[in-house]
């Protein structure tokens, strides 16, 4: 299996575009890091998993020897150039398509199209909820039409897209009421925002709560699932908040809608985002950006993971942000621990080799293909 796992192509279904402005190390380091806050990570972000592995890993890619030092892998980064370096990244990563979340952008980052040119594979648009409701408060529409002005600025903007995302894990946490906010209290709401003076942090209870019942509506229209964020990720969350086991309530509205769930992230609520997948027939996981993060950690994540979620529901993705390097990691090290987990299994007789293939092309990408419309 770890030979078929070097090879078989991932739908990645998760994951943002990469920067490709000239980097220094200081640069460099703090997207190695999902703290955006400086020094973070301690001394130097190479003092960890990430770093080492992207020394072991990501050095060759650039011609260089496995274990580079810092100093020289950003020294060639800079010789070969950023865009090179996403081609060889992105391709090394060996995706069947990308499924980018195109709501967070920074300095430097590139769009969809270039991405589908680096990785010379698909590439398809999921949109975050919170970024157009937010937008659609700042433009000034009236409290009254603020419902139905969201409702057909974020059907527009997700007219090529493949799904939707929701990060109110950031903003409030994961325990949302299941019903949604009365037609009032969303007017009150868009009302308060105004004279707040606009221009915030979208955080309200019922603003993001109505954000994802819009969402809904559309999601149930047009076959796409919802991503939420859950788990680790920016300093700006409360980790407890972030269990998803607190989405239940949601998990179950949309069910009865016919609208799939995909929890992202996950870690460190492996097994309480396992036991929603296999308790809801709407959920899927993935075990995303803990992957690269943990280096060789990998291992227990995934077979955490492993322990109790249906195979059926479990997708891959690599939450790769900014920096092409977490493409490539988030692919290589998934396919080698998942790889070595399962030749375990075959090693211990749990399955056959037959078994374990069609187990491998579930994971890799048959899953995904069947909840998002691609
Ligand atoms: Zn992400």
């Amino acid at each position: 299996m770890a030979d078929l796992l070097e090879d078989v192509p991932l739908l990645d279904h998760h994951c943002h575009p990469v920067v490709e402005s000239e980097l220094d190390r200081a640069a460099f380091e703090v997207m190695m890091s999902e703290s955006y806050l400086p020094d973070a990570a301690g001394p130097t972000a190479f003092d960890s998993p990430l770093g080492l592995a992207i020394q072991r890993w990501c050095a060759p890619l650039l011609g260089l020897e496995p274990h580079a030092d810092p100093d020289s892998y950003l020294e060639r980064r800079a010789e070969i150039g950023a865009e090179e370096v996403s081609r060889r990244m992105l391709r090394g990563a060996g995706p069947s398509q990308l499924l980018i979340d195109s709501g967070l952008t920074e300095e430097g980052m590139i769009g969809l199209d270039a991405m589908r040119e680096r990785a010379g594979r698909p590439v398809r648009e999921v949109v975050r909820i919170e970024q157009v409701a937010t937008e659609v408060l700042d433009s000034g529409v009236p409290e009254a039409e603020f419902a139905d002005a969201l409702a057909a600025e974020l059907a527009g903007r997700s007219r090529d897209a493949v799904g939707l995302k929701s990060i109110v894990a950031y903003r409030i946490g994961l325990e949302l009421p299941a019903d949604p906010p009365a037609p009032s209290e969303v007017a009150a709401a868009a009302r308060s925002w105004k004279a707040a003076g606009q221009g915030g942090r979208l955080e309200d209870p019922v603003l993001l709560r109505f954000g994802i019942e819009v969402g809904t509506e559309l999601a149930a229209e047009r076959g796409f699932p919802i991503q939420f964020h859950t788990g680790f990720g920016d300093p700006d969350l409360v980790l407890h908040r972030s269990d998803p086991s607190l989405l239940a309530p949601i998990v179950e509205r949309l069910r009865v809608r016919g609208v799939d769930v995909t929890l992202l992230h996950c870690w460190p609520f492996l097994r309480q985002a396992a036991h929603l997948a296999a308790m809801f027939p709407n959920v899927y996981m993935d075990v995303g950006l803990a992957i690269p993060h943990m280096g060789i950690g990998a291992d227990r994540v995934i077979a955490e993971a492993m322990e109790f979620v249906p195979f059926g529901k479990l997708l891959y993705s690599s939450d790769a942000y900014a920096l092409a390097e977490l493409h490539y990691l988030g692919a290589l090290l998934f396919r080698r621990s998942l790889g070595r987990l399962i030749d375990a299994w075959i090693a211990e007789g749990v399955l056959t080799a037959a078994r374990a293939e069609d187990l491998v092309a579930a994971i890799a990408s048959r899953n995904a293909e069947r909840i998002y419309p691609l």
